[in-house]
């Protein structure tokens, strides 16, 4: 089924260009096939040998969820922009008017949800520090330049700017010399999170160059990995050419007195039914790295309470600790996969309520906005009216993280900039909130 190469199984992604090859092996509609080489002009497309054949279930094809998480559908661009794109079917890609469409699709597509550009980018003397993010005091986000494709993408990825090869969009570091000059500058950070993208994509030698200096900053203290690997390709920690040679980079990390979080992101349980997925979890949990789990809900891939008590369940028997349940961030096919935040209340407790308590360390739903980490903690009914409850899990200030506030409660809000949030009397917070969530600290400048 895979390409084999002695014995093991080499990754190999296909895009819009193996749609056809993908039909020939695959019962791919030809209806499904068109929309995917429309579409993936605007929202990026790749998939992979694993995820086609253990994943996709192609029974169920269109609604299959893993198929509805992979190939971009009909509906996902609203129908103006599906026109454009089918009136420009015919030409080549780098034709000026496909390009020009294409670009202006993508804007408005809000590339950069949260502020990500304007407000999370740190600066120093020289100026904006490339391939960085720091929004919350003790944790930096660095996004390795190789590091920046995944093994397979998500239809819904809030992070899609970084693959559609706009070098203004994208969040790329060489290599981690700017980064180290940073943290020993900002000994508040204790916390780097690799991401992309996918930082496993790299290879090991890579991935160990990115890796190593970072132990030599004796302030960081964990050392976070955000990765879909174990879900997509697990052969990275199984049957790769490489794959002990990054368990030994974990250990290393892990021997250096550091924790090493490996944030693994699993939309559906049946990404974790895989022989493949559970070696892997195996394998890396057997080097001493915690592996934490999250996804955002998403509309036709797992938006039912059944579906996340079943997937943080498995987590939990894999030996991994459930941490987060998103909302869907406000960018990219928003529209088609949107989840309104009284449903996600409803699918996150009515899942949380079937688990065993070891599995209740997860939280949710939570929206990452300008403001912070917004956990939506319930709905209340007063003699007012209804209510949403929230409170800030993180936030830019950090003086601001657990005040809880509220937001008259709605049938059909699905992000935070269409609640109105009611701080009440706290001054801290109404002003924040005011700002739209934008005011730095001073420990952050
Ligand atoms: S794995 Fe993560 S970064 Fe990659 S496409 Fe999916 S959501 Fe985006």
């Amino acid at each position: 089924m895979y390409l084999t190469v002695d014995g093991t199984t080499r990754f190999r992604a296909y895009g819009p260009r193996q749609l056809d090859e993908i039909a020939r092996r695959y019962p791919l509609p030809d209806a499904a096939r068109e929309t995917v080489r429309l579409l993936s002009r605007v929202l990026p497309f790749r998939v992979n040998e694993y995820v086609l054949s253990e994943l996709v279930d192609w029974t169920q094809v269109p609604d299959d969820p893993v198929y509805q998480l992979v190939f971009p559908q009909h509906g996902m661009l609203d129908e103006d922009d599906t026109a454009a794109l089918r009136r420009l079917a015919g030409r080549r890609d780098g034709d000026p008017e496909v390009v020009a469409a294409v670009r202006a699709i993508r804007a408005r597509l809000n590339p950069h949800p949260g502020g990500q550009q304007e407000l999370n980018v740190p600066r120093d003397d020289s100026g904006p520090v490339p391939g960085l993010q720091h929004k919350y005091r003790e944790t930096v986000l660095y996004f390795p330049g190789q590091g920046q494709t995944c093994h397979a993408y998500c239809t819904y990825c809030f992070r899609w700017a970084q693959f559609v090869g706009d070098a203004e969009l994208r969040f790329a570091a060489p290599g981690p010399q700017e980064l180290i000059r940073y943290l020993r500058g900002h000994p508040e950070v204790t916390d780097v999170l690799v991401t992309g993208g996918d930082p496993m994509v790299m290879t090991s030698a890579r991935l160990r160059a990115h890796l190593e200096p970072l132990l030599e900053v004796p302030t960081v203290r964990t050392v976070r990995i955000g990765t879909k690997s174990p879900a997509y390709w697990p052969q990275r920690y199984v049957s790769d050419a490489d794959a002990d040679d990054v368990l030994r980079l974990f250990e290393r990390v892990v021997a250096s007195g550091r924790t090493l979080a490996v944030m693994a992101h699993f939309s559906h349980p049946r990404e974790l039914a895989t022989p493949l997925a559970q070696r892997a979890l195996e394998r890396i949990r057997r080097t001493g790295a915690v592996v934490y789990c999250q996804a955002p809900l998403i509309g036709h891939v797992n938006d039912s309470a059944d579906t996340w008590s079943a997937l943080w369940r498995a987590e939990l028997a894999a030996g991994c600790v459930p941490y987060y349940m998103f909302v869907a961030r406000d960018t990219g096919p928003h529209a088609y996969y949107r989840v309104p935040l009284a449903r996600a209340v409803d699918v996150y407790q009515g899942a949380y309520r079937e688990l065993p308590g070891l599995a209740r360390t997860v939280r949710g739903p939570v929206m990452s906005t300008t403001l912070g980490k917004a956990v939506v903690d319930g709905v209340e009914e007063l003699p007012e009216g209804r209510y949403f409850r929230l409170r800030l899990l993180q936030a830019r200030d950090p003086r601001l993280v657990g005040r809880p506030f509220r937001a008259p409660w709605s049938a059909t809000a699905a992000w935070f900039d269409e609640l109105r949030p009611d701080a009440g009397g706290d001054d801290a917070l109404r002003a924040a909130l005011a700002s739209g969530g934008a005011a730095r600290t001073e420990a952050l400048r």
